[in-house]
Formats: C-alpha cells, structure tokens, sequence
C-alpha cells in the first residue's frame, strides 16, 4: 500500500479520496476548507496544515483543483509543492486545466527528477463516489505504469490519451461534446414538454431511439425525471456551471491556437456564459435547462 498526500477535497476530490483510504492506502489530506477535511478525518484519513505538510515523506501526491491557477499555486507558487519533493515522487495532477499549463508544470517537475502525469478524470459525482471514473492520463510510458495501480480503486477505466498535456486535451474535447449534448438534451426535452408531453415518457423513448445520450442514460437535466442527480435536488452539488464554462473557455482558447472551427462549443461556451451570468454559476451544469424553462 502506498502513502499518498491528496489535495483538493471538493465534490469529486472528497470521494476519490475516501476510495483509496478503502483500498487500504495511508492517506494524508489538505484543502483549504476546514469542513472538507474533517470528514475525511473522520473517515481515517490524516491530515496537514498545508500541501508541502501533506506531502512530507509520501510516495505519491495527488491534486484534484478547480483550475489552473489553482494547479500553478500548489506546485509553483507560495506552495512550491515541487521544491520540496524527493526525487522520484508520482505526482499526479486530476484538475481540468489547459493543455499547455499541464506542461508547464510537468516540465518543471521531470526538471527535479519527479514523475508527473496529468490525469483528468471524466464521470462525474456519481463517478468518483463508486470509484467508477475515466482517468485520462498523460506523460510517458513509465510514469503511467506507476500511476495505474494507485488510480484504479477510483476508476473504471484508465487511458494514456499521450505525452504530457494530452489528457487535459482529450478531457477538454470530451466536456465540450458533453455541454453541447446536455443543452440539447434540455432544449429536445423543453420542446416536448411545451407540447404536452410527459418528459418522463419523452426521456424514455429518445434514451431507446437515436437521440438516446449520456444525459439520458445518468443525468437527467428535468427536475424529478431521475431520483439522486443534481435536477432533483435543485441543481445542488455535482459539475457546476462555472466549472462547465472554465472547460468550454479551455475548449475555446485551445480551437483559436490550433485554428479549429468548433462553432457548435462556442454557442454552448455563449449559452453557458449567458446562464452563469444570470446567476447560476454555482448550480450543477444540468440546470441549463432553466434557461428553456425559467422557473
Ligand atoms: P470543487 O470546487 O468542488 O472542489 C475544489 C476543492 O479544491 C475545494 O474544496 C477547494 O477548497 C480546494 N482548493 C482550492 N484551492 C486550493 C488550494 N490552493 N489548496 C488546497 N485546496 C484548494 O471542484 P470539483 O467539482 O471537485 O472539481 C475539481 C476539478 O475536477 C475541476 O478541475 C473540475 O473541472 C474537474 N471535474 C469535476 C467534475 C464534477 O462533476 N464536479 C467532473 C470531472 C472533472
């Protein structure tokens, strides 16, 4: 069994964390909620008064962080995280952040002789509470061999998507089809509804026809469709919108250096902006759909 340092305990670093304490991992925690790590402690986890207290003498540190700032800080920053491990150490970074700020870090951490991978995670809440999440993992051969056995008690699958930063690229394409498909599957459902139709029946039949999608299948986005997704507990908890519209930003900021056209995810990254701006930013991304049916 390993000893792992993890930071970053929010909606889906709090379970993935839990998960390796089940595999029997030593594991030592910090998040600068107070409230978040007690209930890992509680659940027997260790905790540190900062990350570099955390990550004193473990074999691996995990980061799972809103955003790339976020990343830089730990590693590069105040933290300097980076400094202050032994070479050798598996560093594993699962936060959505742009391509080029993963190797950024990376680059600086195969400088002091550190095995770093960037490994985001696809599966959401549900995902990372069942320890059923898609890793997404990118660097080299060796390091992703390190990496697997301490990912897999959180996972169902594991990819090597390619070197450094092609994770983060690979995550980035999946959740830009993912906003495209969940504002959609709320405007096909919407449009039923204002028909007369029962978006229970209307879910059931486009999920065995061929509109049938993830959203469907898992995250139904109208209220008291599907018991224990964000919609029916009025969009509490789960991806939340800001996070949803920071990866549509990634997305975007990424199509304009490569010059891809992507003008289906610039609508979704505009629908997205416009529902946040109203207010929304802190719901689960699901609630897109209120910007069809305004409560
Ligand atoms: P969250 O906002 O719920 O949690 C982030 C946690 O990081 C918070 O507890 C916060 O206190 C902590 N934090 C911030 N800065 C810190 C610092 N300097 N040191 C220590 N702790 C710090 O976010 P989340 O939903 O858990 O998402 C985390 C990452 O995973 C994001 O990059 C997100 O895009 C990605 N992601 C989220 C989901 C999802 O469904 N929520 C799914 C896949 C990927």
């Amino acid at each position: 069994m390993a000893t792992i340092a993890f930071i970053g305990l929010g909606n889906m670093g709090g379970p993935m964390a839990r998960n390796l304490l089940r595999a029997g991992h030593d594991v030592t925690v910090f998040d600068l909620s107070g409230p978040a790590m007690e209930t890992l402690v509680a659940d027997g986890a260790g905790s540190a008064e900062t990350a570099k207290a955390a990550a004193d003498g473990v074999d691996c540190v995990i980061t799972m962080l809103p955003a790339g700032e976020h990343v830089e800080t730990v590693y590069l920053g105040e933290g300097e995280l980076l400094d202050s491990l032994p070479a050798g150490t598996l560093v594993i970074d699962c936060s959505t952040i742009a391509p080029e700020t993963a190797r950024g870090v990376a680059e600086v951490a195969t400088e002091k002789g550190l095995a770093f991978i960037d490994a985001p995670v696809s599966g959401g809440v549900g995902g990372a509470k069942a320890g059923s999440l898609t890793f997404i993992c990118g660097g080299d051969e060796a390091t992703f061999t390190k990496a697997r056995p301490i990912l897999e008690p959180m996972a169902r699958n594991v990819f090597l998507a390619g070197p450094h930063g092609a994770g983060q690229v690979a995550k980035i394409c999946n959740n830009m089809l993912l906003a495209i498909l969940m504002a959609g599957t709320s405007e096909a459902l919407a449009l039923g509804a204002d028909n007369g139709l029962d978006p229970a029946v209307l879910s059931e039949i486009i999920k065995q026809s061929s509109g049938g999608n993830w959203a469907l299948n898992v995250y139904n986005p109208w209220p008291g469709v599907m018991d224990g997704v964000p919609a029916s507990r009025d969009y509490e908890g789960g991806f939340l919108v800001k996070l949803m519209t920071k990866d549509l930003g990634l997305a975007y900021d990424n199509a304009v250096k490569q010059q891809s056209a992507i003008p289906v995810g610039a609508l979704a990254r505009n629908l997205y902006q416009l529902h946040a701006g109203q207010g929304n930013a802190d719901l689960d991304f699901s609630s897109i759909l209120r910007l069809y049916r305004p409560e």
